[in-house]
């Protein structure tokens, strides 16, 4: 990746990069941060000639030839200086709860009109709601365009910014437009990599946060940190790592809890750790205790499906959604532990 010696290079400037890397086969891709915008190279980037050709000009800091697969998502790379906000909240700093229903119901809209409100009052930083579901079956509700309303109808509200799932490029495009703050990747688009690309382009000048979930059938710590620098090296860093659980699952739950990776995630990234006890255990009454697991294990914040009347809910709410009164006695626990957990320092670079 490049460093500019400025905060990002003049039009000209790019124009002669861009020149340069051309001659080696390399491409490459802007990413804009807080502080500086940074330069992917998609290529071999290992080549010296090129490197030094790079060096050699006066707007250049320097080239870092990181090797990892994951080069830019890497603990050295120069992304791990750089914050990730959203809703007044800085990731890894303070702890982020999302929560919201699984599925936003579009014959009953005020259940997540209530829901946004309910989880406002309850100390919530980010209201979450299905527009779009992906359903094992074809038979069962699939969601709905019109749902996207519904959310933003709920976020100008209360004032909180909402999450949604997209599974294609036509949902991201009408997400996007809609101004939705943060987009999920779902497990089981973990690893659909022209989607992942697709996502880093179409958001980058918007800065939306991307909450990337862990495939269900995920092999490797490495695989799936190697999903989101896809979309880092697409052009859009403020990627949030989600583990949800595995299959097959553990007898009882709905997957095998997987919030024990956070440290391992950890070691490896700068990325922030968004646990989801939701998916994981899959049944409402354990979920708190996997919530809190998740945040002794080092997680920078969770994600909880939540409904002011569950058994009223579709898709997932019904089994494994809690109710707000639950969610604020898991805000104001996890909120402790968070703080107590800074007396043990993960690896993150910047530990705050
Ligand atoms: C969801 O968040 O409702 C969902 C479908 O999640 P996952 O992709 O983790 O199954
Ligand atoms: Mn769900």
């Amino acid at each position: 990746m490049i460093i500019p010696s400025n905060d990002k290079f003049t039009a000209e400037q790019l124009k002669e990069v861009e020149t340069i890397l051309k001659e080696f086969q390399c491409r490459v891709a802007p990413i804009p941060g807080d502080t500086m915008t940074i330069y992917a190279i998609h290529g071999d980037e290992r080549n010296e000639l090129m490197i030094n050709r790079l060096e050699g000009l006066s707007y250049v800091s320097r080239v870092d030839t990181i090797q990892s697969p994951y080069k830019l998502m890497d603990l050295k790379s120069r992304l791990a200086g750089e914050d990730i906000k959203i809703g007044g909240r800085t990731l890894r700093k303070d702890l982020l709860i999302i929560a919201g229903q699984c599925t936003i119901d579009p014959k009953n809209p005020n259940f997540f009109l209530e829901t946004a409100q309910a989880v406002k009052e309850a100390g919530g930083h980010v209201v979450r709601g299905g527009v779009w579901k992906p359903r094992t079956s074809p038979h069962s509700y699939q969601g709905s365009d019109k749902a996207i309303e519904i959310l933003m109808d709920a976020s100008a509200k209360t004032g909180l910014p909402v999450n949604t799932e997209v599974m294609d490029e036509h949902q991201l495009q009408i997400a996007v437009e809609a101004g939705a703050h943060m987009i999920q990747v779902g497990a089981r688009n973990a690893l659909n990599y022209s989607l992942l690309k697709k996502i880093g382009e179409l958001t980058i000048k918007k800065g939306t946060l991307i909450l990337l979930k862990r495939g269900m059938h995920m092999g490797t710590i490495d695989e799936f940190i190697c999903a989101a620098e896809y979309i880092v090296s697409s052009g859009n860093r403020n990627v949030l790592l989600c583990p949800r659980g595995t299959v097959p699952g553990l007898d009882g739950y709905r997957c095998h809890p997987d919030e024990s990776i956070t440290p391992l995630l950890k070691m490896k990234t700068w990325s922030p750790v968004v646990v989801d006890p939701s998916h994981s255990v899959g049944r409402a009454v354990f979920v708190p205790h996997s919530a809190l697991a998740a945040i002794a294990y080092g997680a920078d914040g969770l994600c909880i499906e939540t409904h002011v009347q569950p058994k009223n809910g579709i898709g997932d709410d019904p089994k494994q959604a809690i109710t707000p009164d639950v969610l604020k006695k898991i805000i104001s626990d996890a909120t402790a532990l968070f703080e107590m957990k800074k007396k043990y320092p993960m690896y993150a670079a910047k530990v705050v």
